[in-house]
């Protein structure tokens, strides 16, 4: 499954190949190593995108560093897409069943891969819960306390630099899990995954919402060398590097025993964004903006109509996936 992109393609080739089937010991020992600085490398090269970006996203775009949920096939003009972003938020609580109910409602949230808090201080004004978010940006954490103090919600969230893979939270903290499109940016989903598990309380959902590839039709083992090929462009773009299919997720979800795991394809529902993006790149303000960011993110604009073509192919999908946590 995440061994799909892991191609000789990949510019992170060789960091997160099981090291088991190395023969001797030191072997092993050099395997895992070079899959440790793999790592490190994929979580800097995140942190820069995103240290680079931040704040000509949210000049453009707000606090929601995120696709916006739109009818299909509706006519869209300029004012509705920051409208949209809040309405994904609010489509991805309604498929998971989130309730208003006072008693029920959630108290404890995390948000992992936050950006800069868009969807924790939604969730936190709207369920008067408490929100941890964790980014890998310090630049991200920054903005997102000075966003959070400048709405007096600095008692109910707080953000920090770390890991999704390794959250610095115990067992069992929070009764919603919520990873808004961060998901793509995962080296290992099952770690990923059992993370998310691991913090959740009995009972609590999770909630990922992200970019996924096609499900494989059953006579076929991996997607198409051209669809690979894309898929790596795209890759090295916004460091996303291993791509896997919303059943794969499904798949991990049952191996970990969570229980009414529920998905859809929104790509549908997205189409719009990427169009919008790039129209808001072109503007001055949105070039003069990107020149001043910095390469990474110059990069990632110029990768933004291979994410149309992967949408136009149906080969990227937009993807929900909620979750329960047995009692
Ligand atoms: N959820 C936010 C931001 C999405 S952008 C929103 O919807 O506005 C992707 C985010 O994932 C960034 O904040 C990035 O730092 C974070 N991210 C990527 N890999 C991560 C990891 N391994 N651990 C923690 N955060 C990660």
């Amino acid at each position: 499954m995440d061994a799909v992109l892991r191609s000789e393609h990949s510019p992170f080739v060789g960091m997160y190949e099981p090291v088991g089937y190395a023969s001797a010991p030191a072997a092993q020992r050099r395997a895992a190593k070079v899959a440790e600085r793999g790592q490190e490398e994929l979580k800097k090269g995140i942190a820069e995108l995103y240290d680079e970006s931040s704040e000509m996203w949210e000049k453009l775009w707000g606090d929601h560093m995120h696709h916006g949920f739109y009818d299909k096939d509706a006519s869209v003009s300029f004012s509705d897409h920051r409208p949209a972003q809040v309405r994904m938020v609010q489509e991805a609580l309604a498929f998971a069943g989130i309730t208003d109910d006072p008693l029920k409602k959630p108290k404890r949230i995390v948000d992992v891969g936050c950006g800069i808090g868009g969807s924790s201080r939604y969730l936190a004004k709207k369920y008067g819960a408490k929100c941890e978010g964790i980014t890998l940006s310090p630049v991200q954490v920054k903005r997102a306390h000075a966003l959070a103090t400048a709405e007096g919600l600095e008692d109910q969230v707080s953000f920090q630099v770390a890991d999704a893979l390794k959250q610095p939270f115990p067992d069992g903290q929070f009764d919603l899990v919520w990873s808004m499109e961060s998901g793509e940016h995962m080296p290992d989903k099952t770690k990923f995954v059992g993370e998310l598990a691991r913090v959740a309380a009995p009972g609590a959902t999770i909630i990922i919402v992200t970019w996924c590839h096609r499900d494989l039709s059953p006579s076929e083992e991996s997607l198409q060398p051209n669809e690979l090929n894309l898929l790596n462009k795209i890759c090295s773009a916004y460091y996303l590097p291993a791509w896997c299919s919303a059943s794969d997720y499904v798949k991990i979800a049952q191996a970990l025993s969570l229980e009414d795991i529920k998905t859809a394809d929104w790509s549908e529902n997205v189409a719009p964004f990427w169009p919008a993006v790039i129209r808001s790149a072109l503007t001055w303000q949105g070039f003069t903006s990107l020149l001043r960011s910095g390469w990474k993110t110059i990069r990632g604009a110029l990768a933004m109509p291979l994410m149309i073509e992967g949408y136009n192919k149906k080969l990227i999908k937009f993807a929900i996936i909620a979750c329960r946590k047995p009692m």
